[in-house]
């Protein structure tokens, strides 16, 4: 059973998928689809040997050996030729590094047919990412899940460019909002707004700090 935000991300794992989930930790990800008979082989990268050893208990406990193989790697070097892999799932880590790995990963000459990812802060920066190196947006998501409001970044082979706008907010979100997509930035724009009244009646209003708040809030 996965967490609603794993299921959501889950769902953008087209069917019969050769999947790398790196970063995969318990591998309740591929090991999930698998069962469910939605995809046919995984990779489980882990840089990590604590979280390699909870994928190796999650393959014995299901019997998935065969389907579901462990690498014990730094990012996307999990994956080798072989594998033929071609969805690329990175979940539940900052953009930063989300971006870092796939800078390392020399995508540039390795294409995938499909990068899922979910940045849990720095979002914008994922876009930005996948506009520079030749990854255009196909789907994005929001899902509310335990008081978190998760993004979920769906790219393919393309070129694109995005307003500084869309690379904040999302170009799928600003033509169709959902109501989870609503609901963060109203729940960030109070966030500011309780912030500035706490500058404003400390009397400092005229900080930069204030002044870069109020920009913000008025982007949002
Ligand atoms: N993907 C799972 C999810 O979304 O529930 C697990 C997320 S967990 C918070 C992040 C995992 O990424 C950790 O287990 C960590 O060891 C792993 N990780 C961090 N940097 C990594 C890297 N460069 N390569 C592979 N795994 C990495």
């Amino acid at each position: 059973h996965l967490s609603k935000r794993l299921a959501a991300v889950a769902n953008f794992v087209p069917d019969g998928a050769r999947l790398a989930d790196i970063g995969s930790d318990h591998a309740y990800l591929p090991a999930n689809l698998l069962l469910n008979n939605q995809i046919s082989f995984a990779i489980a990268g882990e840089v990590a040997p604590g979280p390699l050893a909870n994928v190796k208990s999650e393959v014995q406990r299901h019997r998935l050996g065969d389907r579901l193989i462990p690498r014990l790697a730094d990012g996307l070097a999990a994956i080798e030729t072989n594998d033929l892999i071609d969805t690329v799932v990175i979940a539940g880590m900052g953009g930063r590094l989300i971006c870092q790995i796939l800078t390392d990963g020399q995508l540039e000459t390795k294409r995938y047919h499909r990068l899922v990812l979910q940045p849990n802060i720095d979002v914008d920066l994922v876009r930005t990412w996948l506009s520079e190196n030749g990854y255009r947006l196909v789907d994005e998501a929001v899902v509310a899940d335990e008081g978190h409001y998760y993004e979920i970044l769906v790219a393919e082979p393309g070129n694109v460019t995005y307003s500084a706008r869309e690379l904040q907010f999302g170009p799928y979100h600003l033509t169709e909002p959902s109501a989870a997509w609503t609901e963060k930035w109203q729940r960030e724009a109070n966030r500011i707004e309780s912030i500035m009244k706490n500058l404003e009646t400390a009397d400092k209003t005229d900080t930069e700090a204030y002044q870069s708040y109020q920009h913000e809030l008025q982007t949002i």
